[in-house]
């Protein structure tokens, strides 16, 4: 039996994500698979995330079900999940494309259905846009399969340049999303 992300070890037993004393920075994750066992593939990408070095997970929103947008294929199943880590934001985003790349993701062509997708979606409220990396996430805010749970797990979230996200998510409500149960 797969662990979801709110049962994976250490979520919901760790101190505030800004109790004094914790090392690194507050970062969140998208995850998202449409192909294979999704649920399972998550599960795993969430262990393996809690296990990276100089990393903690603070924290797992519960799964997903939505329609692919900007890709092809079935409904995608996707999560969020807060770390907090001191890694570098460039290292962080190599260990996620190693994990994905260690469940079989292909990228065949734009937008194919994905193993694995993860996506960094906040690293504090630090500003980048090089040829590898744009933080925050550029789409972040228009997604309904991000907002949704990354409310669910930080209602007081903020944009570095639109400040709180939670209005964003009543913009995107049109889209089809079910948080299974
Ligand atoms: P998408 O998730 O947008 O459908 P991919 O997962 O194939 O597409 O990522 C495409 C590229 O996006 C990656 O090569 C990565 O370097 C880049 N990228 C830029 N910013 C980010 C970010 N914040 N998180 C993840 N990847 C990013
Ligand atoms: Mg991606």
């Amino acid at each position: 039996m797969p662990l979801r992300p709110q049962e994976a070890a250490g979520v919901g037993q760790s101190p505030p994500a800004d109790a004094p004393g914790q090392a690194g920075e507050r970062v969140f994750v998208g995850l998202g698979a449409n192909l294979g066992d999704a649920s399972a593939t998550l599960a795993d990408a969430v262990a393996a995330l809690a296990a990276l070095p100089g990393t903690q997970l603070v924290r797992g929103s519960s799964l997903y079900r939505s329609a692919p947008v900007d890709a092809f294929g079935p409904d995608f199943v996707n999560s969020v999940v807060e770390l907090r880590t001191s890694l570098s934001p460039a290292e962080l985003l190599a260990a996620l494309q190693a994990l994905e790349q260690a469940h079989g993701r292909q990228r065949p062509y734009r937008h194919a259905p994905r193993t694995l997708d993860l996506d960094l979606l906040l690293f504090g409220q630090r500003e980048c846009i090089t040829d590898a990396l744009t933080l925050p996430h550029p789409r972040l805010h228009e997604r309904a399969f991000v907002l949704q749970p990354l409310l669910e797990i930080a209602p007081e979230a903020r944009h570095p340049r639109l400040g709180a996200l939670a209005p964003c998510a009543a913009a995107a409500a049109a889209q089809a999303v079910v948080r299974l149960p």
